[in-house]
C-alpha cells in the first residue's frame, strides 16, 4: 500500500488537480497490473485557501463583515473554477457545484456566528481552517470518479483522532488507528481510492481539530502508520529535499538519501516540503517516505529510510523562508526580564501564530521574534494589548525579513558547519539582523533583509561548495 499526500500547489488550480488524478491513475494501475497494490490519498487545501480561511475568522471577530464576504465570494470562485473546467462534460459536475456552494454557504454562516460573538476561539478557527481541505478532498474524489477511477472523499474528522489542542492537536494513536481500520480498509477491499482531507482531525466527541500549519504531511504519515502502509509518498512541486531552493539556485543538487533524524532535522528549520512531525509516526514501523514532484514525475526525489545506502553522498542543505516579519518586544530601561519573553510566546501561540525564530538580547532588553508577514498585525495588535498599560515596553516591527538556516552532516567538511557559514557571510556583506544557533555546531539560522536572501544564499551555496 501507499499513501500519496499532494500539497497546496499540486491542486492549485484545475489543470493541477487533473494532473494529480492522473499522477494516481497511473500509480494505481501501475501497481495493479504486479499484484492488487492499494492506494490511499491525502491531499491539502488548494494554495493560499487556508491562509484566506484563517484571515476570513479574523476579520470576522474584528466585525469586517466586508472583508469575510468578499474572502467567501473568492473562494467560492475559485473552487466553481476549477468544477466547471474540470468536471465541463461530467456526471459529476452537478452535484461537485452544489456541493462546493453548500460548504461555501456553512462557512459564510460560520464566520457570521463569529461576528455575533466579536470573538474567534483556537476552535472556532480549526472549525473555519478545516474548509480547504474538505473542498478539494471532494473535487479530487469526483475529477478522479470522472476518470473511471473509483474514488471516495474520507473527512479526517472521521478517522484522525486527537485531543482538544485547537491548532496544534496531537494525535492519538489507538483510536486513530482503530477508525482508519473500519472506515478506510472496507474502501481498499472493494478497490476505491479513499481521499483523505490531510491537516485536520477531530476529538472524540467529534469537535474538528487541526493538527498544526503545513499539517497535512503529518496527516499522510498518520494514515501511513495506522494502516501499516509500505510506502509514504509526499508530492510538492519540487525533487524532495535540496541542498538550496531552485527557484534561487538552479545548479542545487536533490539530496537522494536520509535517515529519518537527518530529515526531522531539515524539516524542524523549515524545508518547506516535510512538515517536522511528518516523521514519528513513520518510525516504529519503519516506514520509507519518499518526497516527489508532480511536475516532474519521474526524478526519484528523496528517499527517507531508518538506515540510509552508507555509501551515499552526504550534503548540508541551505532552508531559506522569505516573507517574513520580526517583531521586537523591549524595555526602554533595565526591567527586562525572561518573563516578558515567556508572555509574547506563550500569547502568540495561543493566538495561533507560529514564531518561526526568536533571539533575546539581554543588553538591548529586547525579544525578537520572526513570524509569517501575514500574522504581523495579529500579533502586534495582540502584544501592544498585552503590554499597553506597562509604560516600560515598547513595541516594533521590521518588515520584508528572510531566514536563511545551514543544516550540516556531521562528517562533512571537518563538521563545523557554522564557522563555514560565518566566514561565508563576511566575504559577501550581508546583514544579519539576528542569529539563533542550537547547543549542536551542525545548524545556525541567521535573520536578515528580504532583498538580500538570493544574492546570500547563492553565495552560501558556492561558498560551502555545494553546486553540482
Ligand atoms: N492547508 C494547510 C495549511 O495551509 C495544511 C497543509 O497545506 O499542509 O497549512
Ligand atoms: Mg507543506
Amino acid at each position: 500500500m501507499i499513501v500519496h499526500k499532494f500539497g497546496g500547489t499540486s491542486v492549485g488550480d484545475a489543470t493541477r488537480f487533473a494532473r494529480v488524478a492522473d499522477i494516481v491513475a497511473r500509480c494505481h494501475k501501475r501497481h495493479e497490473a504486479a499484484q492488487p497494490e492499494e492506494t490511499v490519498v491525502v491531499v491539502s487545501a488548494m494554495s493560499g485557501v487556508t491562509d484566506q480561511l484563517i484571515a476570513g475568522a479574523r476579520a470576522a471577530a474584528d466585525g469586517q463583515d466586508a472583508v469575510y464576504c468578499g474572502i467567501k465570494a473568492s473562494l467560492l470562485n475559485r473552487h466553481l473554477q476549477v468544477v466547471e473546467s474540470v468536471l465541463a462534460d461530467s456526471r459529476e459536475r452537478p452535484e461537485a457545484l452544489r456541493w462546493v456552494e453548500d460548504r461555501l454557504y456553512d462557512l459564510e454562516r460560520l464566520c457570521g456566528s463569529i461576528a455575533v460573538l466579536g470573538e474567534l476561539t483556537a476552535r472556532g478557527r480549526d472549525a473555519v481552517a478545516s474548509f480547504g481541505e474538505q473542498l478539494s478532498a471532494y473535487m479530487l474524489a469526483a475529477v478522479l470518479r470522472d476518470r473511471g477511477v473509483p474514488a471516495q472523499r474520507v473527512s479526517a474528522t472521521e478517522v484522525i483522532v486527537t485531543d482538544d489542542a485547537f491548532g496544534r492537536a496531537l494525535p492519538l494513536s489507538e483510536p486513530t488507528g482503530r477508525r482508519l481500520k473500519e472506515r478506510v480498509r472496507p474502501l481498499l477491499e472493494s478497490s476505491i481510492i479513499p481521499v483523505i482531507t490531510g491537516y485536520i482531525g477531530a476529538t472524540e466527541q467529534g469537535v474538528t481539530t487541526t493538527l498544526g500549519r503545513g499539517g497535512s504531511d503529518y496527516s499522510a504519515a498518520l494514515v501511513g502508520a495506522g494502516l501499516c502502509a509500505d510506502q509514504v509518498w509526499i508530492w510538492s512541486d519540487v525533487n524532495g529535499i535540496l541542498t538550496a531552493d531552485p527557484s534561487i539556485v538552479p545548479e542545487a543538487r536533490t539530496i537522494s538519501e536520509l535517515s529519518y533524524l537527518e530529515a526531522a532535522e531539515l524539516a524542524y528549520f523549515g524545508a518547506d516540503v516535510l512538515h517536522p512531525k511528518t516523521i514519528r509516526p513513520l518510525v516504529d514501523k519503519a516506514i520509507p517516505l519518499r518526497l516527489l514532484n508532480t511536475f516532474n514525475p519521474n526524478d526519484p526525489g528523496t528517499l527517507i529510510v531508518s538506515r540510509p545506502n552508507p555509501d551515499r553522498e552526504r550534503w548540508p542543505a541551505i532552508i531559506s523562508s522569505r516573507g517574513l516579519s520580526m517583531i521586537a518586544v523591549g524595555t526602554r530601561d533595565d526591567a527586562w526580564t525572561p518573563r516578558a519573553s515567556a508572555r509574547a510566546l506563550e500569547l502568540l501561540s495561543d493566538a495561533g501564530v507560529e514564531v518561526f525564530m526568536f533571539s533575546q538580547s539581554f543588553s538591548e532588553h529586547s525579544l525578537n521574534l520572526v513570524v509569517d508577514e501575514q500574522n504581523q498585525c495579529h500579533s502586534l495588535t495582540r502584544l501592544q494589548r498585552e503590554f499597553s498599560d506597562e509604560k516600560t515596553y515598547s513595541i516594533g516591527c521590521k518588515e520584508r525579513v528572510a531566514i536563511v538556516s545551514t543544516v550540516g552532516v556531521p562528517d562533512w567538511n571537518g563538521g563545523h558547519i557554522v564557522s563555514h557559514v560565518f566566514a561565508a557571510l563576511g566575504k559577501c556583506g550581508t546583514r544579519v539582523i539576528a542569529v539563533a544557533q542550537a547547543a549542536t555546531e551542525y545548524s545556525v539560522s541567521i535573520c536578515i533583509p528580504e532583498d538580500q536572501l538570493e544574492s546570500t544564499v547563492r553565495f552560501l551555496h558556492r561558498e560551502l561548495g555545494l553546486e553540482r
